[in-house]
Order: C-alpha cells, then structure tokens, then sequence
C-alpha cells in the first residue's frame, strides 16, 4: 500500500524535543517546526503529522484518527488503548513507584493495604494492586501527585519518577517500582500490511540501534590481535586490515556506547593504539 502515513507527534511535554530530534536524525523532521504549528508534512517522507498532547496519541492512534504515534508506553496501558507497539525509543524512560512520607514506616508496597494512596494512573496502578491482592483507595489526580501526602489527600502516592529528585524535593521515600515506561512509536493494531509504517519503524529504528553504539577503530601489532580482541563484546566480528607499515593491523569494530569507558584503558593496556571512537548514523543489523 503506498498512501500517505500520518503520524501523531507529542506536542508540548518532556516528549516533545527528544520526538523532534529523533525525526530530525532519522530525515524526516517536519517540514514547517514551530510551536503553534498543529499539522505539517515531513521532509524527504509521505508522513503528515498531527501534533497533540502526548496523552491524547493512544486514543488517537487506537480509533484511526492517525495510523501511529509517539506517546510514553505508561500512557498507552494507562488509557488500555488496542493498539500495537511497533518500537521502544530509548528516550522519556521512567518508573511509576509508590512512594511514602520520609517519616512513614511503610517499607514496601504490600504496607499500603488499607491507606489512600493518590495516582494520575488509577488503571495501572489498581491492575498491579490487584495483582498484589492489596486492597487500597486511590484517589485520582490529574497533576502534582507528589504533593497530595502534605496536603492530607493521602498517605501515599503512585507516579512517574525519572531521577528521583522531584520525590526527594517532596519529602517523599520510594517504597517500590510498579511498572518500566519509556517513549514508544505505536500503530493501530493489525494493520501490518502497511508499507510505509514499516518503512518508518525501520528508519527511526536504525536511529536507535546507532545511537546506542559507537564505531571503534584501533591499530595493534599482529601478535598481540587475539588477546585485544577478546577484549571485544562478542556480537558481530571485527575488521582487521593489514597497514602499510609491516606487522600492525588496523582493527575496527561496532561496540555498545555503554562499554567504551571501561573498554578503551583495557584496549591500551593491551598494546592497541591510535583509538579512535566515532558516533553512528544508522545501524540496521
Ligand atoms: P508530558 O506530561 O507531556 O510532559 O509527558 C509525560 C510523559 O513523559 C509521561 O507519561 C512519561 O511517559 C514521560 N516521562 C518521562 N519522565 C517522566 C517524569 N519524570 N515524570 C513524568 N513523566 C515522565
């Protein structure tokens, strides 16, 4: 099928900017960016974007109004949208924790029986107490979860933590994590036949895989090569090319961006030299 795709893109929030530069890198940023901007065509694609509230992309996505989006994955369980995830994007991780008063005993989460515990995620957070088999009264927020325990609203809450600190800041003390979120790209569920949402999730995708690897490359004298490369993550096999100056290889290699700071010192003990770490465009395995 090759009609237009449309795609609805979080307009405003912590998923906005890391959504844009992913289309950016991946050369199909919008064609007219700005702030007040509700629709644009993409450069380089057949993509029309829509641009709403991240929290509005499940339902959007989930009744045909776009044919996918990008939205936090605790958003699409929250809402309990059908629809598909068609890739994980790396960026906007987070946890939803319960989380206590500094001064409250609770230890973990089976200590919030019989407490009022104030949540933007009732869904969720019912599903997992339910799981659990405590019973608990949430009481539902829209926004600024984290003050509810000093207001009196609650003993206890359930939200979004990333680092911790708004917690900290709070006075509050996490007693448990109830469920991983991170931004996702999804598509309405069944539609597999489509062209050109493939085409999408596969470009955005091999954004991802090179974001989190870097292009490595080294010289070392031939005697030493199987020692430095069993220093090597095991995945994928590395170059080795003669140099013109007799006896030393050039080796290069695609390692997870993760490992080069504790890599590199181990490469040098090692008898490698002229290291060299590029960052990757595209990677598709
Ligand atoms: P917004 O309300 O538009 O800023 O977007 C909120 C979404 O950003 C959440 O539903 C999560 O998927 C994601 N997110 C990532 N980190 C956090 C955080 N520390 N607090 C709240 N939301 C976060």
């Amino acid at each position: 099928m090759t009609r237009r795709l449309t795609m609805a893109l979080p307009s405003k929030g912590r998923l906005r900017e890391p959504s844009w530069s992913l289309l950016e890198a991946s050369g199909v940023s919008p064609q007219e960016p700005g702030e007040r901007v509700l629709q644009s065509h993409c450069l380089n694609a057949d993509i029309d974007l829509l641009f709403v509230r991240a929290d509005d992309v499940p339902e959007y996505v989930q009744d045909g109004v776009v044919d996918c989006g990008i939205t936090g994955l605790d958003l699409v369980h929250e809402r309990g949208a059908d629809v598909e995830v068609l890739l994980r994007l790396g960026y906007g991780k987070c946890s939803l924790q319960a989380a206590v008063s500094i001064e409250d005993g609770a230890q973990g989460i089976e200590d919030l029986k019989g407490r009022r515990i104030a949540t933007s995620h009732p869904r969720i957070a019912a599903q997992v107490l339910e799981d659990l088999g405590i019973e608990a009264e949430l009481v539902q927020v829209t926004g600024s979860v984290e003050i509810s325990p000093r207001l009196g609203l609650a003993d206890a809450v359930i939200d979004l933590v990333s680092t911790g600190s708004t917690l900290r800041t709070n006075g509050l003390r996490s007693i448990g994590k109830i469920f991983d979120s991170e931004a996702v790209l999804v598509g309405r569920s069944g539609s597999t036949d489509f062209e050109a949402r493939r085409t999408l999730t596969m470009v955005l995708g091999s954004v991802i895989n090179a974001r989190a690897n870097r292009y490595l490359l080294f010289n070392v004298r031939k005697e030493l090569l199987d020692e430095v490369t069993a220093l090597l993550p095991t995945k994928g096999s590395p170059t080795v090319m003669d140099l013109a100056t007799s006896g030393v290889v050039a080796v290069h290699a695609l390692v997870p961006a993760s490992i080069i700071w504790s890599l590199l010192p181990k490469l040098e003990a090692c008898g490698a030299s002229s290291i060299l770490t590029l960052p990757v465009e595209r990677m598709v395995p």
